[in-house]
């Protein structure tokens, strides 16, 4: 079967809430800290080479970047910024993380929480506290650990059970984890299936 990520195309991005598109549909959002392999990430589940670059246009640090799936209406990829916050004025810090705390609190399509780590430097507070975030509202999420090719399979597989016995015991089955790479395409058929369940698709 086709896969049905791979049609995502940018729609919008948003500053405040009166931005965001109708909250009737059903959407995933992905997180990671900047240089995780986030864009690399949504590349490669997406079939793309550029699509998550227009989320690095500078000044797009503190907006949420929707992707719609044309052939699924309804249905959006989100791309939460990786933060910047050194870089940014007082008060736009405040903003945003009003803005980020209401879309985590009272978003009803938010299905799903992906947040991108890099392999060689997991669970970092930044990551934390986004998972936090899905706990906090009751949704799942799902953490690629990504570069893994970076890693010898065993390095990699230890690291995985490391981190997936930390995540069990912070926050119980909700949370999953995998290992991942936008460079070989490890464990991109693992993770689109996770993200098409939650958006009610079929998977590949
Ligand atoms: P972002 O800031 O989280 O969106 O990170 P990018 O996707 O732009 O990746 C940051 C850097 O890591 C870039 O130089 C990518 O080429 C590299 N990178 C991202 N994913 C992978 C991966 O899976 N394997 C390897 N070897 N490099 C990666």
């Amino acid at each position: 079967m086709a896969n049905p990520l791979a049609r995502a195309q940018y729609l919008l991005a948003a500053h405040n809430p009166r931005q965001l598109p109708p909250d009737d549909g059903f959407e995933v959002a992905f997180a990671g800290r900047s240089n995780a392999g986030k864009s690399s990430a949504l590349n490669a589940l997406c079939q793309q080479n550029a699509l998550a670059r227009v989320s690095k246009t500078p000044g797009r640090t503190q907006q949420l970047v929707f992707f719609d799936l044309p052939s699924h209406t309804g249905r959006y990829l989100v791309d939460l910024p990786g933060y910047g916050y050194a870089k940014v004025p007082r008060e736009l810090q405040a903003h945003w993380q009003a803005f980020l705390d209401r879309y985590f609190q009272a978003r009803q399509a938010l299905r799903g929480l992906v947040v991108v780590m890099d392999i060689r430097h997991p669970l970092k507070d930044y990551d934390r506290h986004m998972l936090d975030y899905a706990a906090k509202r009751g949704i799942p999420a799902h953490v690629l650990l990504t570069k893994a090719d970076k890693l010898s399979k065993g390095n990699a597989g230890s690291t995985l059970l490391a981190v997936r016995r930390d995540l069990a015991a912070t926050y119980g089955d909700t949370v999953g984890v995998q290992t991942f790479s936008g460079e070989s395409k490890l464990g991109v058929d693992e993770a689109r299936k996770v993200i098409c369940g939650w958006l009610d698709m079929p998977a590949p």
